[in-house]
């Protein structure tokens, strides 16, 4: 290791470009302003370079890079990080959204996949052999951020998350050593990568797990919000099989074409389902749903299963506020607690996320991986969008007194989805024997803590 006296204030970026297969780009050159894009509006940070790896031993060079430099090294997959973790100001940022390799054996069912595929990438491809793997509600989402983290998405409740499905990954360390990891192989590490996000090093692939999935019943069903609706719409979610997993989105109705106009700005669920069993059954499961009120919009359908992923706008970048947390119930009085707190906001944008959990996900052993919310059975996200630094604290505000009138107890967070929390933010994702645990596997194989712009787990001691 270098000493701080001899320590590069930039990295060279002729010398990247000399060693590096991958793009080296740096802020003279085109490209740059897009390349340090991130999901997130208010995210605006100028990393020293950014390198657009080509494979693993691109990885371990940047890897061995900023360690030795002292650099602070962002790793970014689809960008789509609640706190813009995947870009540094004045560091490295190591980006593998050119790693993009599918490797799909549909005999065994299992895929290696590049981790900087999106999830509407690798749905489409695999969807070619009916097969698909969970992730989460957005196709842009990276692979890289959305699997390490735990991963929630249409197939929770039938197939469990993300993280269930993984079987191996390849891990570039912070000692910059290429690392196939599996149960059997370095097991310690491949429990922390399954929950415990970017703390432990890079991931390059991962073998994930297919499950047929070729045509579900599923789409979009508007319903307006009430607290019978509301209430109902959760009730009907628990009561529903494992093969029907459901996003309900309490919110402002936007001026959506196919919902009429009158009800454009009123609050509405705006739901999401899948059902990944036979067309004929997910006809009957939810017919439920539609039955809580004459829907505004009924788009649920039998349909390949990427449509559940339509195009995201590459230049949406919103500016929000959010906070994430674990309910036991929503029952009718809370139901109306949700629509009164959400009538009562003139934020642009403003909703009450539930995601009605159990099912696969709750079978798995919460020791089992670095997840620890196996027992969660609502997981609320409740977000405000903002117009700028005005009206900040007032959504922000909005969104606490929300959260702390919803609070039931559980103090989890689901780590993909915490914002800017600083410790306790972590420590909520990662309580007790978890956090013990994660942070000995950070010892073992992350002492320096490079690995710290994100969700971050200092080492043990
Ligand atoms: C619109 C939207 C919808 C979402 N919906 C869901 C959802 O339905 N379900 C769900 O579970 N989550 C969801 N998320 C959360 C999402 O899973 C996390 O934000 C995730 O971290 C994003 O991954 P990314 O690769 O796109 O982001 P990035 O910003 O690129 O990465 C986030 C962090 O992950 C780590 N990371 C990324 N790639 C690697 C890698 N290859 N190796 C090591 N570390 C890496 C790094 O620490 C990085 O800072 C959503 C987020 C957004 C913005």
């Amino acid at each position: 290791m270098q000493t701080s006296t001899s320590r590069p204030t930039t990295p060279s970026i002729p010398q990247l470009r000399a060693d590096i297969r991958g793009r080296v780009i740096g802020p003279d050159d085109a490209g740059y302003d897009e390349a340090r894009a991130v999901f997130l509006g208010e995210v605006d940070r100028r990393p020293a370079v950014i390198v657009q790896v080509a494979d693993a031993d691109d990885v371990s060079r940047v890897v061995n890079l900023a360690r030795d430099a002292e650099l602070e090294l962002a790793v970014r997959s689809g960008g789509h990080s609640s706190v813009g973790h995947g870009v540094t100001e004045g560091g490295i940022v190591l980006d593998v959204r050119n790693l993009k390799g599918l490797d799909i054996d549909p005999a065994a069912r299992t895929a290696w996949a590049g981790s900087g595929l999106t999830a509407g990438e690798y749905t489409t491809a695999a969807n070619a052999h009916g097969l698909a793997t969970g992730f989460g509600d957005t196709g842009s989402v990276g692979l890289g951020g959305l699997t390490l983290g735990g991963g929630v998405g249409y197939l929770v409740r039938k197939y469990g998350l993300t993280i269930d499905s993984l079987l191996a990954a390849e891990v570039v360390t912070a000692d910059g050593q290429v690392r196939q990891v599996d149960a059997d192989h370095e097991p310690d590490l491949f429990w922390a990568i399954r929950g415990g996000g970017g703390n432990f090093g890079v991931a390059t692939r991962f073998k994930f797990r297919l499950q047929e999935v070729g045509t579900v019943v599923g789409g979009m069903l508007v319903l307006p919000a009430t607290a019978d609706t509301v209430a109902g719409f959760i009730a009907a979610a628990e009561a529903a099989p494992d093969e029907l997993s459901t996003i309900a989105n309490v919110m402002n109705c936007p001026p959506m074409p196919f919902v009429p106009e009158e009800h454009h700005g009123s609050i509405v669920i705006l739901a999401i389902m899948v059902h990944a069993g036979s067309v004929e059954d997910g006809q009957r499961d939810v017919e439920p749903f539609r039955a809580l009120a004459t829907p505004l919009a009924d788009m649920l359908k039998p349909m390949p299963y990427p449509e559940i992923y339509p195009p995201d706008d590459p230049d949406y970048h919103p500016l929000a506020v959010s906070q994430t947390m674990f309910v036991d119930t929503i029952d009718r009085p809370i139901a109306a607690e949700i629509v009164k707190r959400l009538e009562a906001s003139d934020a642009p944008l403003r909703a009450a996320q539930l995601r009605v959990l159990g099912g696969a996900m709750a079978r798995v052993p919460v020791e089992a991986t670095a997840f620890a919310h196996r027992a969660g059975r609502i997981m609320v996200n409740l977000a405000s969008f903002y117009e700028g630094p005005g009206d900040r604290p007032t959504r922000e505000a909005w969104v606490s007194e929300f959260a702390e009138a919803l609070r039931q107890g559980d103090t989890g967070e689901y780590v993909n989805f915490v914002g800017d929390e600083g410790e306790a933010g972590v420590r909520a994702a990662y309580p007790g024997a978890t956090w013990d645990r994660l942070a000995s596997i950070k010892k073992r194989y992350d002492p320096g803590n490079l690995f710290q712009l994100n969700q971050n787990i200092p080492p043990a001691g």
